[in-house]
């Protein structure tokens, strides 16, 4: 019996009754030493795949390691001719296979098959990225495509229409509060860094409420956070959250648990209320104290 002839009749064998369990056998037939049995074997795998939609994902890296790796043309165009029918092959793969398609070294028929392969697997691929369900990054509301793209282009995320308009305003509001960080002062001239800050304070002297801004408090044990406002006289804090980038945001909610922790009173306004912050921060100052 010629070299590996067990091994060849068992994948023909395999593939013609069709025994779908057995295909780890045929991944491991594929590499086989003798090139009758990678023929086999590939031609057991598109039988077995014909049975199984699951096993043309299970295929994909073994035929397409096979196929790299094959020296004989003939069994070449069996394992791209399995290929073909796989499903899951990344752009690295398919960029692999045109190279066998450009080949002029290849046979005429193998070039053939390495392109109808590499057709195949780019259909699988854009009609996957078709289905890809986007979600908004803010809103987790379902995106189109063409927002998901707009969206990763600009901030590396997908957001929804509504979501990137508002994250292009929040960015241009917060470059004209750093650019102006500088310049603005309270009614009584404390230096602050936003628009928001502003009005908080301004409304706080308009009630003739004492406040300290920015200032280093040691309200925790030994850790001492630096609150944006401090109302001794009612020993309260006031922070208003201008940003909600993501490192932002877990400075912030770290801030709040210290705050917790310390059992201090705490105010917390953010880019939302900013709309009508003298009237949010009444509000919740009323919960606390008697304006
Ligand atoms: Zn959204």
């Amino acid at each position: 019996m010629a070299v590996g002839e067990a091994e060849r009749k068992r994948a023909v064998e395999i593939g013609s009754e069709g025994r779908t369990s057995a295909w780890t056998e045929i991944v491991s037939l594929l590499s086989n030493p003798s090139p009758a049995v990678r023929r086999a074997a590939a031609s057991a795998a598109r039988k077995l795949m014909s049975i199984s939609g699951d096993l043309r994902k299970a295929f994909c890296i073994p035929l397409y390691m096979a196929a790299t790796r094959e020296t004989r043309e003939q069994v070449l165009q069996y394992e791209l001719r399995a290929l073909e029918m796989c499903v899951g092959m990344t752009d690295q793969m398919v960029a692999d296979i045109k190279d066998i398609a450009r080949n002029a070294t290849h046979a005429d028929y193998v070039r053939a098959a390495a392109n109808d392969c590499a057709a195949a697997a780019e259909m699988v691929i854009r009609e996957a990225e078709s289905r890809r369900k986007h979600w908004c990054a803010r809103c987790r509301r379902p995106v189109t495509k063409e927002e998901s793209a707009a969206g990763i282009e600009r901030y590396g995320k997908p957001y929804c229409r509504h979501c990137l308009d508002e994250r292009i305003l929040e960015e241009r509001n917060f470059e004209a509060d750093v650019a102006s960080a500088k310049r603005l002062r309270t009614a009584d001239d404390v230096a602050v860094q936003s628009r928001g800050e502003k009005r908080i304070g301004d409304w706080l002297s308009r009630k003739r409420i004492e406040y300290v801004y920015d200032e280093r408090y040691r309200i925790a044990g030994d850790v001492s956070i630096r609150p944006d406002f401090y109302l001794p006289e009612f020993d309260l804090y006031i922070e208003y959250w201008g940003m909600q980038e993501q490192d932002y945001l877990a400075r912030k909610s770290e801030k709040k648990f210290l705050y917790q922790r310390a059992g201090k009173k705490l105010i917390s306004l953010d880019w939302r209320d900013l709309e009508n912050i003298e009237s949010v921060l009444e509000e919740k100052l009323s919960r606390y104290i008697r304006l």
